[in-house]
């Protein structure tokens, strides 16, 4: 078999640890397969660098933060591949350039465009165990890009494709996909398998096991995928085809998303195109926009709000001031004290009352809603971010995940 296998920050977190990967990696390949394997930095590492460069500036420019923060996925490559020459191995380590990996030019959230996987199939060829450091790969014009936080899922899932490889094991700090994330709720249950589009919408509301464009990438390019800890080897979960599950529950999960931030617009002049006008410089300075409200207008101005990650607050706000500055918008005011808990499930497409229910939920403790978005499988609703935690709790015992 072709497998390929990824090995997230905690899992590399230090040399013993390395080591204990490398022994992992070393009793694969003994059993007959070829292996590519996929590295994060040690865990920690990225967001130090990060600090680093906060230390000079509040805005440094993306093009320098993905020189700088790719490097922490060098170090774990090239010192797994040392250790395993060790222990007998033909190993050879490669930066996302060597290995072929081309994106676009957006620095710090790079989308693969392509893989020319001739490096990686020519050291398989010689029987090497190819490493490759996750997260980063190189433009057109041969500047270095990093595929947003926890890309190096994504790597590994793309080098899947690109190979065909016959496998692909993301092995991370707990042993599978869980109901919720079993740090906040220590009842969460851990599931045998899960759809890619379940999985993508757990991800994209936040649950970091998983980086969202890998599964959706997987789903794409029909990657075997497979979550797993590195600690045991107890068996993970199968991320897969709908149609592979045979009993999709009503709800299969809880998300949540810290990292989002409130705009709110006052006495924004209500004409048409306003909001095209909005919407459209922030999506041109890359600002993820995500829940929009706009309210009735009253004497011929309404508020609009909306939520963006946290990370595009600054790019948004720039945006925002050229409309106060115009006249075109009374004030603005910004909110980072909040988060965005999701119920999922693709049993909702045909079951009613799953909305109603979390509502209730909410109001059963006394947590104000201030924003809600829903689609087929999901239910989003924004709160304070102090009630973060017992609005995940309160959910997860209201759909009986724990069953
Ligand atoms: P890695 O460094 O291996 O990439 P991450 O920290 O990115 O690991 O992702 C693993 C973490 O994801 C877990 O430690 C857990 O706290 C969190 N998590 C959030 N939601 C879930 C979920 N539904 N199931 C499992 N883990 C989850
Ligand atoms: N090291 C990068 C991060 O912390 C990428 C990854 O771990 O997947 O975001
Ligand atoms: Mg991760």
């Amino acid at each position: 078999m072709l497998i390929v296998q990824k090995f997230g920050g905690t899992s590399v977190g230090n040399l013993d640890r390395i080591q204990n990967v490398a022994k992992r990696v070393s009793a694969t390949k003994k059993d007959g397969n070829d292996l590519v394997v996929v590295v994060s930095a040690m865990s920690g590492e990225t967001n130090k660098l990060v600090g680093y460069a906060e230390h000079f500036s509040k805005n440094p420019s993306r093009a320098e933060m993905d020189m700088l923060l790719s490097s922490g996925e060098r170090v774990t490559a090239s010192l797994l591949s040392i250790a395993l020459s060790e222990m007998g191995h033909d190993a050879l380590a490669m930066t996302g350039r060597k290995a072929g990996i081309v994106t676009d030019d957006s620095h710090t959230k790079a989308r693969i465009e392509e893989i020319n996987p001739q490096a990686m199939h020519d050291a398989l060829h010689d029987g090497k165990i190819v490493i490759v450091a996750g997260f980063q790969g190189v433009n057109a014009k041969g500047d270095i890009t990093t595929l947003g936080r926890g890309g190096s899922d994504l790597s590994a899932v793309a080098i899947a494709g690109a190979l065909k490889a016959d496998l692909c094991e993301i092995y991370t700090d707990v042993s599978g996909i869980y109901t919720t994330d079993p740090r906040i709720e220590p009842k969460a249950k851990k599931l045998d398998n899960i759809s890619y589009d379940e999985m993508l919408e757990l991800a994209s509301l936040g649950a970091k096991v998983l980086q969202n464009r890998s599964v959706e990438m997987a789903k794409k390019l029909n990657v075997n995928l497979v979550t797993r800890t590195s600690f045991s080897n107890e068996q993970g979960t199968l991320i897969t085809k709908e149609e592979n599950i045979m009993e999709a529950p009503l709800v299969s999960g809880i998300a949540l998303d810290r990292n989002q931030a409130r705009i709110s617009l006052m006495g924004v002049k209500d004409r048409p195109g306003i909001a095209s006008d909005i919407f459209n410089k922030l999506a041109t300075a890359e600002v993820n926009v995500d829940m929009i409200i706009q309210n009735k207008a009253h004497d011929g101005a309404t508020n609009i709000d909306f939520t963006v990650p946290v990370n595009d607050l600054h790019d948004a706000k720039l945006v925002v001031d050229t409309f106060v500055k115009s006249g075109d918008v009374d004030a603005d005011s910004y909110n980072e004290d909040i988060c965005k808990v999701s119920v999922v499930g693709v049993g909702m497409k045909s079951h009613v009352g799953v909305a109603a229910c979390a509502f209730s939920t909410m109001a059963d403790n006394n947590i104000n809603i201030n924003m809600i978005s829903t689609s087929e499988i999901k239910v989003s609703m924004v709160i304070d971010e102090k009630y973060a935690e017992l609005a995940v709790r309160s959910l997860h015992d209201a759909y009986e995940l724990e069953k």
